[in-house]
């Protein structure tokens, strides 16, 4: 299973794609001496950030790759956040899609990743079916949370964490810069029909 940081950088990259997709989005643009934290989205791209990671919160439970990583998790993470964005005016239907997508990277990831532990991978598709399910291309290391702090434990994770940057970085720094200039588009024609005479 990959650490939360890869985790992490698919639940940002799910959130800037989401972006680029055309429509009502001229809110999530910023302009380009604003902080990074408003370029990159705001606290609605740290809430997908975080729903990237969330299902493994289940290891608290013992219940670990179960009812949380299937698609019913995606689908109550998608009503949800319409709903919240409903009830606050805002666009439901897209913060809905880059909720679920943060979300729903977090199965993908499992999915391709080693597990050594039976029953292996996950129930993506609970409630619909309890099957497990894994990849045959394995693209993640798996991760080791026992004696954390020992030689081999730190060793073995900070491998894990080196291929997830290798594999996730370049996919995340090359939907970043579309975005950046996606949005910096926008923000210019949405300013040129606020002045039509200039
Ligand atoms: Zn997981």
């Amino acid at each position: 299973m990959p650490t939360s940081i890869g985790h992490a950088l698919a639940g940002a990259a799910a959130a800037w794609s989401v972006d680029l997709v055309p429509g009502r989005r001229a809110w999530r643009t910023a302009p380009p001496a604003a902080s990074w934290y408003r370029r990159a989205g705001n606290g609605l791209t740290l809430v997908c950030v975080a729903l990237a990671a969330v299902p493994d919160a289940d290891l608290l439970f013992r219940l670990h790759r179960t009812f949380s990583h299937g698609i019913g998790g995606v689908i109550v993470v998608g009503v949800l956040a319409g709903a919240i964005a409903a009830l606050t005016n805002r666009p439901a239907v897209r913060i809905a899609s880059m909720c679920a997508a943060a979300y729903g990277t977090h199965l993908l990831l499992d999915w391709l990743a080693v597990d050594l532990m039976p029953p292996y991978g996950i129930q993506a598709f609970w409630p619909f079916s309890d099957a497990w399910y894994i990849s045959r291309w394995i693209v993640f290391r798996q991760i080791e949370r026992a004696r954390l702090f020992s030689a081999a434990t730190l060793r073995l994770n900070a491998l894990a964490v080196a291929q997830e940057l290798v594999v996730l970085a370049p996919m995340v720094i090359v939907i970043w810069l579309v975005r950046v200039k996606a949005l910096a588009r926008l923000a210019a024609q949405m300013s040129r029909s606020d002045h039509p005479a200039e």
